[in-house]
């Protein structure tokens, strides 16, 4: 179910879409991660949705608990990169005929896991038949202290570039999971496989981050296309260096294995890992952060007063990463 977005994607967004969100505020231009809308003085809704459809986002016979799990978990990485709580959601289905009750079942089984596990519940929504693939929409709703929230707006020339977790692992899941990346076997294959279907939202980092982090966001399309949406936003450039990108033991080894994946890494979707950036004087804040979450967080770069995302290799030499994501349209 790789998060996948495009060029065209954003175009047709910019051309279509962000004339009729103009005049509202918390619309953020339809460029962040979600939407904010003030609901009482001191409150703030954050919303989000994501669609997923079968054979495009996830495999027709991927087990029906999954697929609802990553479509819950896709939704609150995007309340996560806000630094919002989660409240509720909204589920929109259009299902193939074929669709019976035990596919549904499973399905709603993952969602009842998760809603325990994350603390919410669904509200609404919407189910109809169609002759097409399985369709599966999302809406969270979460909540952030106004003014508080996190933006892909804020970045500034001299921050510190970081991220959670690890890089890379659910592009080679999805690899893994087409049948390739034989090199890859036994608990180095889960570790990956894992990490594709079901990503963690990093939500109490997000909360955390508030007040720390200048601009963040959740890594869907990748590394270097991600950030590249945060530079954008933010009116500024970035330097990635690759010898500090975080990797798990089962990337480190396919790296190892086939040096010209390293690319794919950067450019990989489906981490749902936070990127965000903050001044070099909040390092030490960041470190006692991950301390206590347990969880990297890893300095990867910093950002530049130009335009244009670059990585560089250990001899300072540039990696040239061409496909910063997949194309829709
Ligand atoms: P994310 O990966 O964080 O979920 P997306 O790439 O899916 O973000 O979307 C980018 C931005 O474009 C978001 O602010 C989203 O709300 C907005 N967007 C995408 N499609 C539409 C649409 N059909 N109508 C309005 N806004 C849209
Ligand atoms: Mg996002």
């Amino acid at each position: 179910m790789a998060k996948r977005r495009a060029a065209g994607e954003f175009e047709l967004i910019a051309a279509y879409f962000r004339p009729l969100a103009e005049g509202h505020a918390g619309a953020l231009e339809l460029a962040d991660d979600a939407a904010l809308l003030d609901v009482a003085p001191g409150r703030r809704l954050v919303v989000t949705a994501d669609t997923i459809v079968a054979g495009v986002h996830f495999f027709p016979d991927d087990p029906p608990d999954l697929i609802a799990r990553k479509l819950l978990r896709v939704n609150l990485s995007d309340l996560a990169a806000m630094g919002a709580r989660p409240l509720a959601y909204l589920l929109g289905l259009a299902l193939p005929k074929e669709a019976g009750a035990e596919w549904l079942e499973a399905f709603c089984r993952g969602l009842g896991a998760d809603q325990e596990e994350f603390g919410l519940a669904l509200i609404g929504g919407d189910t109809v038949a169609t002759p097409g693939p399985t369709t599966l929409t999302l809406t969270a709703l979460g909540e952030a202290v106004p003014g508080e929230e996190l933006r892909r707006s804020g970045a500034k020339a001299g921050d510190l570039v970081f991220v959670s977790g690890t890089i890379g692992d659910a592009v080679l899941g999805l690899e893994a999971r087409r049948g390739g990346l034989e090199a890859l076997q036994g608990t180095l294959r889960e570790h990956v496989l894992g990490r594709y279907h079901l990503p963690r939202p990093r939500l109490e980092l997000g909360m955390r981050l508030r007040g720390v982090a200048h601009a963040a966001l959740d890594i869907s399309d990748g590394l270097v296309g991600d950030l590249a949406h945060v530079c954008a936003a933010s009116g500024v450039g970035a330097v990635i260096a690759w010898p500090k990108v975080p990797l798990s033991e089962a990337a480190r080894r396919a790296v190892e294995a086939d040096p010209a994946l390293v690319p794919a890494l950067l450019a990989g979707g489906d981490d749902y890992e936070l990127l965000f950036t903050a001044a070099a004087e909040a390092k030490e804040e960041i470190a006692a952060l991950a301390r206590e979450l347990a969880l990297p967080l890893s300095e990867v770069g910093h950002i530049t007063e130009g335009r244009d995302v670059r990585v560089i290799d250990a001899e300072g030499c540039e990696i040239e990463v061409e496909q910063l994501g997949y194309r829709h349209f």
